[in-house]
């Protein structure tokens, strides 16, 4: 079976790239996702093992020495990582794997992966950032203000990835995202492995 392809998202909280990941997963039979660990408290909502997985800061730490993570970063005050047995497992069994990981952590995988596709989802403003991360709710003030600062520093790494959506309107950013799922997943090297198996050469 040919393996499925690591497509990772990365952009500022407020780019909306949340939105887009979770229209994929739940749109795109082919995609799917692997859940990350991180150290960071559950917001309301937040499901244990389907959004994250919720760890203390010790049992990160243990994962992390024992090589259990393909990546992993700090980012805001907290850790996050995506781990190795579940991304491999996952795109052995041919399914591509959409992983919604922050800057740090791309540039590691560019590194660790041979194969992967880098899409960056770029809010059209910084003021369109803060008016979707004060609409969510979800963060205080002062986190909302260290998310913008932050931002600035990430837009400045979009021009590493393979593709950048600018995220206006969510319809036609979705329909950007997929038609690169598509392209990319027909590459020539992928099919001339799909054609062996197809026809036992
Ligand atoms: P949040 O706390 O809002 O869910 O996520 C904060 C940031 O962590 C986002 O930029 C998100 O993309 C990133 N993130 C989530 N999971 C991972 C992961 O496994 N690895 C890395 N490097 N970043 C992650």
């Amino acid at each position: 079976m040919t393996k499925g392809l690591p497509i990772i998202i990365s952009g500022p909280s407020g780019a909306g790239k949340t939105t887009l990941y979770k229209m994929a997963i739940e749109t795109i039979p082919e995609v799917t996702h692997s859940v990350s660990y991180t150290t960071r408290a559950p917001r309301p909502g937040d499901v244990d093992g389907e959004d994250y997985h919720f760890v203390s800061e010790a049992e990160f730490e243990d994962m992390a020495r024992e090589g259990r993570f393909i990546e992993d970063a700090h980012i805001h005050g907290n850790r996050y990582g995506t781990g190795r047995s579940e991304l491999e497992g996952l795109l052995l069994k041919g399914s591509h794997v959409l992983l919604e990981i922050d800057v740090q952590g791309a540039a590691s995988l560019r590194t660790a992966l041979d194969e992967a596709v880098y899409i960056f989802i770029c809010p059209p403003s910084l003021q369109a950032c803060k008016e979707r991360l004060t609409t969510r709710g979800s963060d205080s003030a002062e986190v909302i203000e260290r998310r913008l600062r932050a931002a600035v520093d990430e837009v400045r790494e979009a021009a590493l990835y393979d593709y950048v959506i600018i995220n206006e309107d969510i319809n036609t950013s979705f329909e950007a995202l997929k038609a690169v799922i598509k392209a990319e997943s027909i590459k020539t090297p992928r099919m001339a492995e799909k054609i062996k198996e197809l026809f036992s050469l």
